[in-house]
């Protein structure tokens, strides 16, 4: 998804890492389902009712591919945004609800994987028992919080809320709202052995930008957000609420102040900084990391990969110099904020308020029945993966799916082969990383086991924290442990695709393989154009700035040349370039060097898919539908994968926060090859016309 951001779209927060960590903040920022149909189950092919051909594609591509969409598709009020991947959501949370459903009423045996998913789903439908139980479920941890009379009881506080919440080259989820986060990946120097990473943490909102950046908009949100931290403490009944969310507030911006950018999060190079456990002390003083790793379990770790060396110096130190009361508030806050949304009405009600409305501008939550479905997706994922796969995906459609990616594969074989300015070394090393390269397709080999995981049916906030903490005991047990290249870290019924760099390895889940990206019915030109150019998008990570930096082993090593390198800056100089002229808002630009990885791969991806399109119809003429020739329906295919619609907040939040460029962006990458200049008889003067010089020619 991404130069880390590996995804294919952007996931505000995966479900698993958010659900399992208890955070509700992501709840009502998760994928969003489009209420609106892309057209009729019987049709195959490109979607020709949703295109304005009134629009010429070389002004506006997006347009010209959605514009009669977008002008009759509404924005439900429970939306921050819908689009081809929130219709496909939709369509998997309608079939995960009725494998929960069946699961439910079936009363399943004690102990069984259909039991967890029953009581779990049960117990987050039982309002009535949420209401009776109040903040009880927290209390211990509250209390423990108020008891804090020291630093080091303090330490201790911290070190146990770390959880394995965090993933910087996978699903890519830097954010955590406790202290650091521990992510737990094939080793750097090691493939083969799990190591331990950790990242920085310790904001609520979602990035260090919505604490500093000087825009009146963000000054908004920020008086908004300590009125939110105030009503908490009111609700929860803690005196001097407007006080305490002061301290919180000023506490996180001074955090903020000691995060590095999402940009500099991507440098993989950068984060390579191996630090003892015991040199803890001595690089970053102010925290007792002693008592720190013992709370959490860490005590016979001896080395940890430090993601961002100076925000862990920064945060550290911000221990020890601001007030103990500060943190005692910090703490409180953010115990009751990540449980939020699983407490009492007036809690979601009032979390709602500031994450739905403030931050992603929707106006209605979605239906209870439909958060459950999350809640159980993100802790039991396999267990209802399994099913789904079973049921949703046939062999007929894996097979069809992995000869488009060996042909997809091979186009790339040949366009590195051919590559002027890469250097013999380079090339058989990028040749090799094809070799080695795994590629999951609908579901995974193995499956995940929950038998330690204690679902009750009346314990909303207990499984929470017991799956959380299921999750962390297991990401810490393996560290040491052989990697298994083979795993995936999505689950089946997840609309999305995922490069995973230090296994080598690609998983394209069943949910994202049904039209109207795959459809074994549709003419090749029109996969090629719609789920092709995602696969190919994400085997162009393998070779982008990030996966230059991992070998065929999935070690991390520059296996790059001087020469190679700059001239891959210099062409994708000018790729960021063009990104960065482009202004969704008059007051805010897309950031070309923060969603440069995807951009590239979404140029590399397309380029990759037309050649396997191109060698798929081994010299025969394709079939001509609704009037539009093979190449045409190619284009206008890759175009309405990024149809979508959204809020303005949400919209902002992305340009800020995530490694991909808005949706119209894109589509418009199209600009940058050759053949959809031919396609469409685009000519100079055009809006998106690019000289064939300017054209950001990649692989
Ligand atoms: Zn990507």
């Amino acid at each position: 998804m991404i130069s880390s951001k590996r995804k294919i779209q952007m996931i505000p927060m995966t479900r698993s890492a958010m659900l399992v960590a208890g955070c509700a903040l992501l709840l009502a920022a998760m994928p969003v389902a489009a209420q609106t149909t892309t057209q009729s189950a019987t049709q195959h092919g490109i979607a020709t009712s949703h295109m304005d051909r009134s629009v010429n594609p070389g002004d506006d591509f997006f347009l010209y591919a959605n514009g009669e969409w977008l002008r009759a598709t509404e924005l439900p009020a429970d939306r921050a945004r819908i689009g081809v991947f929130s219709k496909l959501d939709d369509i998997s949370s309608k079939h995960t609800a009725a494998i929960i459903e069946e699961a439910a009423k079936s009363n399943p045996a004690a102990g069984t994987d259909a039991r967890k998913i029953a009581d779990l789903y049960n117990s987050y439908m039982d309002e009535k028992a949420i209401e009776a139980a109040g903040l009880t479920p927290i209390k211990a941890q509250l209390d423990a919080i108020a008891a804090i009379g020291n630093k080091h009881q303090l330490a201790h506080e911290l070190g146990k809320t770390l959880r394995a919440d965090v993933d910087a080259l996978n699903n890519t989820n830097f954010h955590t709202a406790t202290l650091f986060g521990l992510w737990v990946a094939p080793g750097f120097h090691d493939s083969g052995h799990y190591a331990a990473y950790l990242l920085q943490g310790g904001l609520v909102l979602p990035d260090r930008e919505y604490y500093l950046a000087t825009s009146e908009h963000m000054v908004k949100v920020r008086e908004r957000y300590r009125a939110h931290v105030a009503a908490i403490f009111k609700l929860a009944g803690y005196d001097k609420p407007e006080e305490r969310a002061k301290s919180v507030v000023e506490l996180e911006h001074a955090i903020a102040e000691e995060h590095w950018t999402l940009s500099e999060d991507d440098d993989t190079l950068k984060a390579d900084n191996t630090w003892k456990k015991a040199e803890f002390q001595q690089k970053a003083p102010g925290l007792d990391w002693a008592e720190y790793f013992r709370a959490a379990g860490l005590a016979h770790q001896k080395t940890f990969t430090v993601w961002q060396p100076s925000a862990f110096v920064g945060e550290s130190a911000l221990v020890e110099s601001q007030p103990l009361e500060s943190w005692k508030n910090w703490l409180a806050y953010h115990q009751i904020e990540s449980a939020s949304s699983v407490l009492p009405k007036a809690y979601a009600d009032e979390r709602f308020d500031f994450f739905g409305k403030t931050l992603s501008g929707t106006t209605q939550q979605r239906p209870r029945w439909q958060r459950g479905v999350n809640v159980v997706n993100g802790v039991l994922g396999d267990a209802v993966g399994r099913i789904y796969a079973e049921r949703y995906f046939t062999p007929e459609a894996k097979q069809r799916a992995q000869e488009m990616v060996s042909n997809i594969i091979a186009a790339f074989r040949k366009r590195i082969d051919a590559l002027d300015w890469m250097a013999p070394a380079t090339k058989a090393e990028a040749q090799a990383k094809l070799n080695t390269l795994y590629v999951g397709i609908g579901y995974p080999e193995t499956w995940r086991s929950y038998d330690l995981l204690e679902i009750k049916p009346d314990d909303l906030l207990g499984n929470l924290r017991r799956a959380s903490l299921f999750v962390y005991h297991r990401e810490v047990k393996r560290l040491g442990a052989p990697v298994d290249k083979k795993e995936w870290s999505m689950e089946p019924q997840t609309v999305n695709a995922v490069n995973l760099p230090l296994q080598n390895a690609l998983s394209f889940p069943a949910a994202i393989l049904q039209p109207p990206f795959f459809d074994a019915d549709a003419p090749p030109a029109v996969n090629y154009g719609a789920i092709g150019a995602i696969i190919g998008h994400e085997i162009s990570h393998t070779f982008d700035t990030e996966g230059s930096t991992f070998d065929s082993t999935g070690a991390l090593r520059n296996w790059w040349t001087k020469a190679d390198l700059d001239h891959f800056g210099a062409a994708t100089k000018r790729l960021a370039e063009q990104y960065s002229s482009y202004h969704p808002f008059p007051d805010l630009a897309v950031n070309g060097e923060q969603t440069l990885a995807e951009n590239i791969a979404d140029v590399a991806g397309i380029s990759a898919a037309y050649d396997g399109y191109r060698a798929s119809l081994r010299g025969q003429p394709a079939p001509v539908q609704d009037g539009f020739d093979g190449d045409q329906q190619f284009f206008i295919a890759f175009g309405q994968n990024w149809a979508s619609k959204g809020r303005e907040a949400a919209l902002r939040q992305q340009v800020l926060t995530d490694g991909h460029s808005p949706s119209q962006y894109r589509a418009a990458t199209v600009r940058n090859i050759d053949a959809w200049y031919a396609a469409f008889s685009i000519k100079e003067g055009s809006k998106l016309y690019l000289a064939p010089t300017e054209r950001v020619r990649i692989w």
